[in-house]
């Protein structure tokens, strides 16, 4: 089994609801194992900042499915929750990203793992660094360290709320 963590996010509608249902349809999947959660971060939006502020989460889950097809996993969540996106950086109802597949370096035309700016942002670092086990690995242990250099509230990421599963997802 490969050990898998996703960022996911979202800045439009029922924010809550839109993570609750991301995490709900991974966890249908029957090929996925959902292990750790961890709890929701409110972020300032970066990039684009004349929008609304986002709700993140990190996911940790096994697979033995692909890279690739972890990444049409995400999509088809991104599609199912009716994703709209004008432009780039702009709002979204859902973002699913593959942080990290199984300490492998992936660069294709699709995707790239470790994802390129995880390392750098504070809103994917602090969630992440919750749900990590111990011993770390080289890749966990770069965003832990990277993470104490980071100062959260003056990166606009404040903890939220612990993340509760939904009993009932409409
Ligand atoms: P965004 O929704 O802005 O994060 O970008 C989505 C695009 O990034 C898609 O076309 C993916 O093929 C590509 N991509 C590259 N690397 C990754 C990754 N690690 N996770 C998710 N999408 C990725």
């Amino acid at each position: 089994m490969k050990d898998v963590y996703l960022s996911i996010g979202t800045n439009m509608g029922e924010r809550y609801e839109n993570l609750q249902h991301a995490v709900a349809l991974l966890k249908e999947k029957k090929e996925i194992e959902l292990i750790r959660i961890s709890s929701v971060y409110e972020t300032a939006a970066v990039g684009y900042t004349d929008q609304a502020d986002f709700l993140n989460i990190a996911v940790h889950l096994k697979t033995a499915i692909s890279s690739v097809e972890m990444l049409k996993i995400c999509q088809a969540i991104e599609q199912e929750l009716g994703r709209v996106r004008e432009f780039r950086w702009g709002p979204r109802v859902i973002d699913l990203d593959i942080l990290l597949y199984n300490q492998e370096n992936i660069e294709t035309e699709s995707l790239i793992v470790p994802h390129p700016r995880m390392y750098e942002r504070a809103f994917v670092l602090a969630p992440l660094a919750e749900i990590t086990p111990s011993p770390l690995d080289e890749q966990l242990q770069q965003a832990h360290d990277l993470l104490q250099q980071m100062d959260c509230e003056k990166e606009g990421v404040i903890f939220w709320q612990p993340f509760n599963e939904p009993s009932i997802v409409n």
